[in-house]
């Protein structure tokens, strides 16, 4: 096997969504599983699938399509708001799409109109996270506006959140966003769907109960892929948190000094790394670094072995406490939060390789 390789368990994925989509079914809420962590993996897709997701959220175009041409016949929705430089493309490649810029739904519904179909969408309202979203007071003008749209279709509303402010959802914007839909019922005398109100920083406020009933619907990547919740990254009760290891190849295994000698300057990346002088140390160089994955992203499984820091294609890690039992030629494995998961998905140099084989 070619070093380094990120070894993906389909099995803990596909337990993973089985349990996120049984407790988001006893609270009426239906999951759509998001693969963009895994740059939209067909395997990965398939596993949520198997374990019960209804549909599979993308932010890439060019994802939807890989999980198209492999065969996966499921709704597709398009989470990142799409370009109005590609409306055609996406109501040709996604049955549904997040959205809150009229200029793009004019052009969605054009797009549709001439291919003879009527695209759906989520409206997204901004309660607050300050990424993608039409304010509230907005959303009843707003509608009206798409309603004369004759192309697409209003599916729901949707709000994301703990993604760019670090805003939780509780119970109050929440039903802030079950309010507006019921005000964007009864103004236009039409039923909304769904109520798009969660991703995997949800689950918390969906296990409580303190999630409104009317709220239908959720979004959810990480805790299907890496079994944490997301306010406070704790692991998932009944969830796996390692469906996704990294393997290194040990280069070299050398005693060194753990301060730095000579004169100091910029590391290769403009920085001015600081060392703490603990002697010396046994040290390991590993076939990883950061072209591959986030180096602050990865921890490694023997809480013997640390990290001391990479460059573009080294790891550099300290294998005192494990030093009897490490090898050149040896292979180290590490953990990976998302921001390391999505580089070393995204490294043509990172073998991704599928269990069971
Ligand atoms: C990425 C994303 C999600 C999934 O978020 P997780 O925290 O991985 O569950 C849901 N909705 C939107 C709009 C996203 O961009």
């Amino acid at each position: 096997m070619r070093h380094p390789y990120l070894t993906i368990d389909l099995d803990k994925i596909e337990r993973n969504a089985r349990t996120v989509v049984e407790l988001c079914a006893q609270h009426g809420i239906e999951v759509t599983g998001v693969t963009k962590g895994v740059c939209g993996q067909p395997d990965v897709a398939r596993a949520m699938l198997r374990g019960g997701v209804s549909s599979i959220g993308e932010s890439h175009l060019e994802n939807i399509r890989r999980l198209k041409s492999a065969g996966i016949e499921t709704s597709h929705m398009l989470l990142r708001l799409p370009p109005l430089s590609e409306v055609a493309e996406v109501v040709e490649v996604a049955d549904v799409s997040l959205n809150s810029e009229l200029a793009v739904l004019a052009g969605l519904s054009a797009a549709a109109q001439r291919r003879g179909q009527v695209h759906e969408v989520i409206l997204m309202v901004d309660l607050g996270d300050l990424r993608e979203g039409i304010w509230p007071d907005e959303i009843v003008p707003f509608v009206r506006k798409v309603l004369r749209l004759p192309g697409v279709r209003i599916k729901g509303l949707g709000t994301n959140l703990a993604c760019f402010g670090a805003v939780a959802p509780s119970a109050d914007n929440m039903n802030q966003l079950v309010a507006l839909a019921c005000e964007v019922e009864q103004t236009f005398g039409f039923a909304l769907e769904w109520i798009s109100g969660a991703n995997s920083s949800g689950l918390e406020l969906i296990a409580s109960g303190r999630m409104p009933k009317r709220v239908n619907q959720a979004r959810i990547g990480e805790a299907i892929l890496l079994g944490r919740e997301t306010i406070h990254r704790k692991p998932w009760p009944g969830t796996f948190q390692d469906a996704f290891v990294l393997h290194a190849e040990v280069l070299e295994l050398r005693k060194k000094p753990s301060l730095p000698v000579g004169e100091r300057c910029e590391d290769a990346f403009g920085k001015h790394p600081t060392f703490e002088d603990r002697g010396e140390v046994m040290r390991a160089l590993l076939n990883v670094g950061r072209e591959d994955v986030d180096v602050e992203g990865i921890a490694p499984i023997d809480a013997r072995i640390m990290i001391l820091g990479g460059s573009s294609d080294y790891l550099v890690v300290d294998v005192g406490g494990a030093a009897g039992g490490v090898r050149v030629g040896d292979e180290l494995t590490f953990s990976v939060t998302y921001g390391a998961l999505l580089a070393a998905m995204t490294s043509e140099y990172v073998e991704k390789r599928c269990l069971p084989e």
